[in-house]
């Protein structure tokens, strides 16, 4: 079942977390000079136009990255994600919205590694089209990213950073995340990894976290952004989170900083609320 395609959310509040987050932990992996791995489980298509079809339809960026773009003063971290996002589009006026894939490469070095999964064809091809012609460094497979990231693990300089953001149309992808958090770990105990989830209203979500606060690491942390209350329905995103693990040692801090400030800027309604719980160690 591969009905998701990314191009619809692209740039809207889960985005903005997710990709804010990666850029902190990428802008800290590039304190040190000894190259690192990007592992990027579940791609999507890299980049996606906002004025397209897809984004057009629900324009879910104009409640997400152009509420930033509309913010007077950010705090410097918030700034540097904006001019990141902002580089990507050449007038002044936001055309592109970077994934994953772009936000990683932005912050990559010569000697750094991307390793990209992506199991749509629609978004493979356009995966491969968005990194054509780029450094060899970047690898574009149309594999099942589970399956692929054994052999990515550990990566050849022991540095590295996982991404695993699921659609989760499948409910079985809760399971598939744990376990294979499980099989990486074996594999590579020191790595950061970063996991997406939704804040739906059901109960596998939260399942899921408590199976991976329960796993046996140094240090993670949490961070989730409600953006609206819970719909009585039974359906519906009202928010989103990141598990992360072995996160680096600043970013309860920077979170802290900028969480209620996203919370301000991509709240939808007086529920909105933010969550950051941590072990660090
Ligand atoms: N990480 C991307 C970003 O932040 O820009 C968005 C990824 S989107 C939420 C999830 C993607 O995973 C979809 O493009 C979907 O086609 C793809 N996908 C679904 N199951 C997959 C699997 N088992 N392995 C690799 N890709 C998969």
């Amino acid at each position: 079942m591969l009905s998701y395609r990314h191009a619809f959310h692209a740039g809207n509040h889960a985005d903005i977390l997710k990709h804010y987050t990666l850029s902190i932990v990428l802008d800290y992996f590039n304190q040190k000079d000894k190259p690192y791995s990007v592992i990027d489980t579940h791609a999507g298509a890299g980049m996606y136009s906002l004025a397209d079809d897809f984004s057009q339809k629900n324009m879910e960026f104009e409640t997400g990255i152009s509420r930033l773009l509309s913010a007077q003063t950010l705090p410097k971290p918030l700034t540097q994600f904006v001019a990141m996002v902002q580089s990507f589009s050449q007038a002044e006026k936001l055309n592109f919205y970077p994934g994953s894939p772009k936000v990683s490469e932005y912050f990559l070095r010569a000697n750094d590694q991307l390793r990209l999964f992506e199991l749509h064809p629609n978004d493979y091809k356009i995966l491969v089209n968005n990194f054509k012609g780029e450094s060899t460094l970047v690898k574009v497979e149309m594999q099942n990213g589970f399956v692929g990231i054994k052999a990515c693990l550990p990566p050849p300089s022991k540095r590295g950073v996982v991404i695993i953001d699921p659609p989760y149309e499948d409910k079985q992808d809760y399971q598939y995340v744990v376990q294979s958090i499980k099989e990486s770990l074996k594999r590579f105990a020191t790595g950061t990894y970063i996991i997406w989830y939704p804040l739906i209203p059901k109960q596998e979500p939260e399942k899921m976290i408590n199976a991976l606060r329960q796993l046996k690491v140094n240090s993670w942390l949490n961070v989730s952004l409600n953006i609206t209350k819970p719909l009585g329905n039974g359906y519906g995103m009202f928010g989103s989170g990141l598990f992360i693990i072995n996160p680096p040692w600043i970013l309860p801090s920077v979170l802290e900083e900028s969480l209620p400030i996203l919370t301000k800027l991509l709240g939808q309604d007086s529920n909105a609320s933010y969550q950051i719980e941590s072990e660090i160690r």
